[in-house]
């Protein structure tokens, strides 16, 4: 009992990180493409530094099959790439005029990473099961980059011609499902399987956005080594963070 009232703690420190972090993306949306452009390092960062070596870790640890995992990947990636364009094809067929911003695309996203937010909590959660020390290290991994998933909920949502007050509603949203994802732990229990599963599936969907849709968006005014300096400096700070949790 006492571990799941830590848990729920922790996921209340994480509603505030993830709301911060959208509400510094609203106070500096004027510098939007710079902050998209550090976001989409942040992107790879967290595949490439945090989630692939909790993947390998637990091939290791559980014998998985890595093909599995793999496909999850693609799965992640893919089913993004036809949802969001399967909306653009809709309503290329409206209209003459092809609009390449689409309000449901930043809802999507939103959406996607509301999921994922759930995930954190349940992931905090579980590591609260285990034992206190994992649940306080989960914990610290999920506050340190929900202030990332924060400013890209608000920033998706806004690029995509959504209003500045739903693209609020929405960082609220997503701020507090890992609340709901740490009381949901409560009640069951995940199995590292599947919890693996799930983690190649985010990181498709991930590299996905990262590539597809931030990135091009950074780069949509102008190019400049300034935004390409800014990719790599996300990339180096999600390399120095996890190498202390
Ligand atoms: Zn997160």
């Amino acid at each position: 009992m006492m571990f799941s009232i830590m848990a729920i703690l922790f996921s209340l420190a994480t509603f505030f990180s993830t709301l911060f972090g959208g509400l510094f993306a609203e106070r500096f949306k004027n510098k939007l493409y710079s902050i998209m452009a550090f976001a989409a390092g942040v992107l790879l960062g967290v595949v490439s530094f945090d989630i692939f070596p909790e993947i390998i870790e637990q091939i290791k640890i559980n014998d998985f099959n890595p093909t599995e995992i793999m496909i999850a990947l693609v799965l992640g990636f893919m089913l993004f790439h036809f949802l969001e364009k399967a909306v653009l094809i809709h309503h290329a067929h409206e209209c003459d005029y092809v609009e390449h911003k689409h309000p449901e695309v930043g809802v999507l996203s939103a959406l996607a990473l509301a999921g994922h937010s759930f995930m954190d909590g349940v992931g905090i959660g579980l590591g609260f099961q285990v034992n206190a020390a994992i649940g306080i290290l989960v914990a610290i991994a999920v506050i340190a980059h929900d202030f990332t998933d924060g400013m890209n909920t608000f920033t998706l949502m806004f690029v995509n011609k959504n209003s500045e007050k739903k693209s609020l509603a929405f960082l609220l949203l997503d701020s507090i499902t890992p609340l709901l994802g740490a009381t949901s732990t409560l009640f069951f229990k995940v199995s590292p399987h599947f919890l693996v599963l799930y983690l190649g599936f985010f990181a498709g969907f991930l590299l996905y956005i990262g590539a597809s849709d931030i990135l091009p968006e950074a780069h949509s005014q102008h190019s400049s080594f300034k935004l390409i300096g800014l990719t790599a400096l996300g990339l180096l700070f999600i390399f120095v963070v996890t190498r202390f949790v």
